[in-house]
């Protein structure tokens, strides 16, 4: 018997394949992750040559979707420091329009890394490519499934030099920081023994953690909360990522990342040392959260 064409379309429609396909594209995650941490980009230092090419990069993914800016060419400039300024360093930044709320929740993740060192690269594999792909994959997974809220895609420059892409970022957002809801921040998600990845920021917050506890039942890695006190006896991750400048504003967080490792500001963070499955299940259990918070938060 020869089968209906409807009927093929609809057996395709319901087949992993195809749902796989509208969540997120495995081979291009990895493919990012791989050239963001590759030796051509030298480390990634503010201003450096493998900075820019890390820029045009991020500019042409976010360009190849359709997505607007409010900054030309993605790009918001920024200078930092007294002595020793740094002038000219650069978030690439992206926007998705909410279908139901003026209200913005900002998912960021920062792009520099620390350059080269006594003539050895630093490729800041997990630190921080690792995030900035998965900004990548959630820039090209909204622009598809518009979110109720919008959002606000930016890869930072100069976080190890202080924070400084999102101090300059919520210095001079381009809406009111009335409208920001939340953000969302990645910084090293690539890689950990234990199948584990923490939440930080629920303490500060608390209303964020059953969203999240229900985001990630089900899910392959296990979502931990905690690094979001002092005196706990774990570090508290509060100010360690640019979070840190949403927080100082009074602006709620999460913070996606995991406990350092051996590796952690070494040059050994390379792509060889990623362990492919964890990130990738990883970089789903947060889009499953960023979906969940979009879904819940107030409009
Ligand atoms: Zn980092």
């Amino acid at each position: 018997m020869k089968m209906p064409k409807i009927l093929i379309l609809l057996l395709f429609i319901l087949s992993p394949a195809f749902l796989e396909a509208q969540e997120l594209d495995r081979n291009q995650l990895i493919n990012d992750l791989k050239y963001l941490s590759s030796d051509e980009l030298e480390g990634r230092a503010p201003l450096s040559t493998g900075s820019k090419k890390a820029q045009a990069y991020i500019k042409e993914r976010f360009s190849s979707l359709g997505l607007f800016s409010q900054f030309d060419d993605y790009t918001q400039y920024f200078s930092f420091g007294e002595e020793n300024k740094v002038e000219n360093a650069a978030n690439i930044v992206a926007f998705v329009p909410g279908q139901e709320s003026e209200k913005i929740i900002v998912i960021t993740a920062h792009y520099d890394h620390l350059g080269v060192k006594d003539g050895k690269i630093y490729n800041g594999t997990d630190d921080n490519a690792s995030g900035t792909a998965a900004l990548l994959a959630f820039a090209e997974f909204f622009s598809k499934n518009p979110p109720k809220h919008s959002m606000l895609f930016a890869a930072l420059d100069a976080e190890e030099r202080g924070l400084q892409g999102a101090k300059a970022l919520v210095k001079d957002f381009p809406f009111s920081m009335d409208q920001v809801l939340l953000n969302i921040n990645m910084d090293m998600i690539s890689r950990n023994d234990q199948n584990e990845i923490y939440a930080s920021g629920t303490k500060h917050y608390p209303s964020l953690k059953s969203i999240l506890e229900s985001a990630s039942r089900g899910e392959k890695v296990s979502l931990k909360f905690g690094h979001d006190l002092p005196n706990t006896g774990h570090d508290d991750w509060t100010n360690a990522s640019d979070h840190a400048a949403f927080h100082a504003k009074g602006i709620p967080f999460v913070y996606f990342g995991v406990e350092d490792h051996a590796d952690y500001h070494r040059h050994t963070d390379t792509f060889e040392k990623v362990n492919q499955d964890f990130y990738f299940n990883t970089v789903k259990l947060i889009k499953r959260c960023a979906v969940e918070l979009d879904a819940n938060l107030p409009l």
